[in-house]
């Protein structure tokens, strides 16, 4: 099967309120280039200087969103263009990132990552930790983010029951949160709280069913890695 009929196939069964990311992290640029030519445009990296060195070669209308794990040291370099970063998991980060996006006059959307999986090692804050740092005086201040919604990640298994009640913890965090939404406003407010990013390769028909509206796939589109 060829990049484009993947990418075709998926289109055509995801709902029309599901925001498809296509996972490119590793691929080469030929490979995205037909993603790109088959209508793509938003593609998802998970290392900072990948992104960067694809986003120096490839078409300016591309949307870059960020979904893996972010150093705040290495903020600076995507700044400049990120459309969306996913794995926001700390308020240092979150100062990081308001910090770099005044710094580039711009206003950087970010999706806060909470921590579903059962898996010690997978990134995330869990609710107290969401609470106190939508709570926080610094959180409050800040004028150049904007808190579009949520993202996770299900445990690594083929217990679909197990993933179905994690992708389901996340909708009901999610749905208190907007509930509550303009108690919990920074300075560049939440009003555009409504994304829920889970579902990838493996799971994103549950994720869908659970209420994702954001999948993140990658091998499916572009094969193996
Ligand atoms: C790699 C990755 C994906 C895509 O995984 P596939 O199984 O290839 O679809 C989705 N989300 C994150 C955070 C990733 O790192």
């Amino acid at each position: 099967m060829s990049i484009t009929s993947n990418l075709n196939t998926i289109k055509a069964s995801l709902p029309e309120h599901v925001t498809l990311v296509a996972v490119s992290k590793t691929k080469p640029v030929l490979d995205l280039m037909q993603a790109y030519e088959a209508g793509q445009r938003i593609f998802g990296e998970n290392k900072i200087q990948e992104m960067t060195d694809k986003w120096e070669e490839m078409p300016k209308d591309i949307q870059w969103h960020m979904i893996g794990h972010v150093q705040s040291n290495k903020v600076k370099f995507m700044a400049p263009f990120v459309s969306l970063i996913h794995g926001v998991d700390s308020l240092k980060l979150l100062q990081e990132i308001n910090k770099q996006a005044s710094k580039n006059n711009r206003i950087i959307d970010c999706l806060l990552q909470i921590h579903i999986a059962e898996e010690e090692t997978k990134f995330g804050l869990d609710e107290n930790e969401l609470n106190e740092l939508l709570s926080s005086s610094e959180f409050k201040e800040m004028k150049n983010i904007r808190i579009l919604g949520l993202m996770g990640m299900a445990t690594f298994t083929e217990d679909q029951n197990q993933i179905k009640k994690e992708f389901t913890h996340l909708k009901s965090i999610f749905n208190s949160l907007h509930q509550r939404k303009s108690a919990l406003q920074c300075a560049s407010t939440i009003d555009n709280f409504s994304t829920i990013s889970m579902g990838m390769s493996g799971d994103y028909q549950l994720a869908i069913e659970c209420g994702s509206t954001m999948v993140r796939i990658g091998s499916s589109i572009f094969g193996g890695r």
